[in-house]
């Protein structure tokens, strides 16, 4: 198993769709979700919403704010 644990790999998950995580912490999590069976499908339902807004966003990157907003929506 890896060292991080799920609620980090969820916090950072956009930052690794974005491709701003560093190569260590981008292996980490790639290797976290592969192996953790409850992170799948919540990495799978980020990915398809980040792919729905950055088709939205294609102007500029995605607003901290919009990020933010979501975050608190699927958190609630
Ligand atoms: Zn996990």
């Amino acid at each position: 198993m890896t060292e991080i644990d799920c609620e980090q790999v969820l916090e950072q998950v956009w930052s690794y769709l974005d491709g701003e995580l560093g190569e260590n912490a981008y292996i980490e999590i790639q290797a976290h979700l592969a192996e953790c069976a409850g992170c799948g499908p919540k990495y799978e339902f980020q990915r398809k919403l980040f792919t729905l807004v950055e088709q939205k966003c294609k102007e500029g990157p995605i607003p901290v704010e919009l990020k933010q907003r979501l975050f608190r929506l699927l958190e609630g």
